[in-house]
């Protein structure tokens, strides 16, 4: 039997994209006849009733707009399943009989709990750390990263001019993608990320930088991930010391911090988050739940949600390949 009515809810850390996703969600879903109700801030909207109808216009001059509109949130009340079950009594009472759920893997277990209540959820990966292991991209990485190098640019003039280092701290949580990306496009003498910590230290980046101080390079700069600085810093003006201690080049740490989960969306972000969100709603009007789409390679795919939790994220190792060889 078809779903009369779905809701979407955006959750956990926001990402640009996540409006034309809620766009293309609501869109698809009243194109096939279904009503459609946004939830605000997460999973707390279930909890609270914070729920209202959505039409066509609803969705109007948000395709460009970063941020959420239906703001999204951290919900711990939603982890037991005494909240699980609260939301299930909401979504009966308002009539919601299917969720879409764009967020990251935090978020993919409560719409996993939620379709074993019986709530059938779709899960959409959105977060600017691309960390997510079932799928090749996830809404707002390419918007993150294109924000990350404008302001990693800029540092390099100043950096330049004075003949610095510029330690610059990404986000990615404990993933290095936004590191490995933004790093190759601001040619960055290193790039640290968790996943390569192994061999690529603080000391191999001292080591690179006083290779190429010999010849005639001066500035440098030296890209971070928040994971690796998680792993052994308290942040990276411990690094930026450290290289300054050993290298005697003047050395600058810049934490960018949220200013890169902000900002317009990028043409990419657009059309992901307008494929992704199409096919979820389509899903749950085929009467799918507890499952999640992504892309691999430019296809989308879906996948029962715990099977996708349990793939691995890969990073892209040869690409890092790549940034090392071409960086001096
Ligand atoms: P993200 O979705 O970006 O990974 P979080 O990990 O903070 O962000 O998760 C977002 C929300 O998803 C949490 O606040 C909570 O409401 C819900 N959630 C997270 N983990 C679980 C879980 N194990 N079971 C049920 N719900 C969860």
């Amino acid at each position: 039997m078809i779903m009369k009515t779905i809701g979407v809810l955006t959750s956990g850390g926001d990402a640009p994209g996540m409006n034309a996703a809620i766009r293309a969600v609501t869109r698809t879903a009243l194109s096939k006849g279904m009503n459609v109700k946004g939830i605000a801030k997460g999973f707390n909207g279930l909890l609270e009733g914070n729920i209202r109808d959505f039409d066509m216009r609803s969705v109007s001059n948000i395709v460009e707009r970063g941020g959420t509109i239906l703001y999204t949130a951290r919900c711990p009340a939603f982890v037991p399943i005494e909240g699980v079950r609260k939301g299930v009594k909401t979504c009966e009472e308002v009539g919601i009989e299917g969720i879409v759920v764009i967020g990251g893997d935090g978020s993919f277990r409560g719409a996993r709990d939620l379709s074993n209540e019986g709530i059938p959820c779709i899960g959409v990966p959105a977060t600017i750390d691309n960390d997510i292991g079932s799928t090749g991209y996830t809404i707002g990485f390419d918007t993150a990263i294109n924000t990350g190098m404008e302001l990693i640019d800029k540092l390099r003039d100043t950096a330049q001019s004075h003949d610095r280092c510029s330690v610059v701290e990404v986000m990615g949580r404990r993933a290095g993608d936004i590191a490995l990306h933004t790093g190759i496009a601001c040619g960055a003498t290193s790039i640290l990320t968790m996943e390569t910590s192994e061999y690529y230290t603080v000391e191999h980046a001292i080591e690179r930088i006083l290779k190429t101080k010999t010849g005639n390079k001066h500035h440098f700069i030296v890209v971070v991930s928040e994971g690796y600085t998680a792993g052994k810093y308290t942040d990276a003006n411990q690094i930026a010391k450290q290289i300054q201690d050993a290298t005697g080049v003047e050395t600058r740490a810049t934490i960018l911090g949220h200013v890169q989960r902000g900002g317009t969306p990028t043409v990419h972000d657009r059309v992901a988050a307008s494929r992704l969100g199409h096919r979820a709603a389509e899903l749950l009007s085929q009467g799918m739940g507890n499952r999640v789409v992504g892309f691999s390679k430019n296809a989308i795919f879906d996948y029962e949600i715990n099977e996708a939790l349990e793939m691995p994220k890969v990073f892209n190792k040869e690409l890092f390949q790549v940034a090392e060889t071409i960086s001096f």
